[in-house]
């Protein structure tokens, strides 16, 4: 364990360890809480993020209608669910958080014309595609949106750029129904590249997973002990979204791939081997991101 004077901010223990000194941008430490587990960059609090950091998410210089495309490709599995559980929850009221172009609301509303959805947007850059969709309101500041009136808040890689989880979490709270649903997607620390890379990949993947844009990173036990502060656990598990070709890729080549759709796509003939590598992968919880469903009670 480091010396230091670093407290968690999740759990307040002073339990850390660093993990990695290198990230994305440049020389940032990232410790890790021994406690609760979430990993967090050590001067997050210095960190200017009204700046715009890449997400990497997309080749430099796509269209907008290519973005789009490749979005809606990344979101099959959060979209499914959200069908599954509005279906069997009877869901009427949602709000999302950081819709950003606004693929899920988007895809919610074909679904279920009769559904009402709200959403929280802080980067007006995104107000050229949100205004297309019909939402109920498009709110800039939580304060601003009515108390006890959702039957589901949900967010997709969001939880991770937020600096003060436990405030935000105290807002989710409040905005819901007593019954109302909570779903967040968040990266997973605990994930297979970090179980098996071979050393010097590894340490290109660290380099790559870590960034600025998200001053926290969680694994299943350290969301779960943050969102079982302010809500009652109804599931939590990991999805590996990315394919067996991406994880060669990082393997034997220490590279991560082009974009989202190229880290995603498998071909026909391999499907049936993707599915026994992410089968697997999930049933550890050692997928790439973690599907969290919690309730207000
Ligand atoms: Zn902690």
């Amino acid at each position: 364990m480091t010396k230091n004077n670093l407290k968690c901010h999740i759990c307040k223990s002073s339990r850390c360890k660093k993990v990695a000194s290198e990230i994305r941008e440049g020389k940032y430490e990232v410790y890790k809480c021994l406690n609760c587990e979430v990993e967090f960059i050590k001067d997050y609090k210095e960190i200017n993020y009204s700046k715009n950091y890449k997400t990497r998410m997309f080749k430099e210089n796509s269209s907008d209608k290519l973005k789009i495309e490749q979005r809606i490709y990344s979101l099959k599995n959060t979209h499914k669910f959200l069908e599954k559980l509005i279906k069997r929850k009877n869901i009427k009221n949602i709000l999302e958080i950081g819709p950003g172009m606004g693929m899920t609301s988007n895809f919610l509303k074909k679904k279920f014309p009769k559904i009402r959805i709200s959403a929280h947007e802080i980067d007006l850059r995104n107000d050229k595609f949100l205004s297309k969709i019909n939402y109920e309101n498009i709110y800039r500041d939580l304060k601003d949106i009515k108390k006890n009136n959702f039957d589901l808040i949900f967010c997709i890689h969001l939880i991770e750029h937020i600096i003060n989880p436990h405030i935000f979490l105290k807002n989710i709270r409040s905005l819901l129904n007593n019954g109302g649903y909570f779903f967040a997607i968040t990266p997973n620390t605990n994930n297979i590249y970090f179980k098996t890379l071979p050393k010097k990949n590894m340490k290109i993947f660290k380099k790559f997973f870590y960034h600025v844009a998200h001053p926290f990173y969680y694994n299943v036990r350290s969301l779960s002990y943050l969102l079982n502060k302010y809500l009652l656990k109804s599931q939590i598990f990991t999805v590996q979204e990315y394919s067996l070709k991406n994880y060669f890729n990082w393997y034997i080549n220490g590279s991560p791939s082009k974009d989202i759709l190229d880290g995603t796509y498998i071909d026909k003939n391999l499907e049936e081997f993707d599915f026994f590598f992410k089968k697997n992968i999930d049933n550890k919880n050692y997928g790439s991101d973690i599907f969290s469903l919690y309730t207000k009670i």
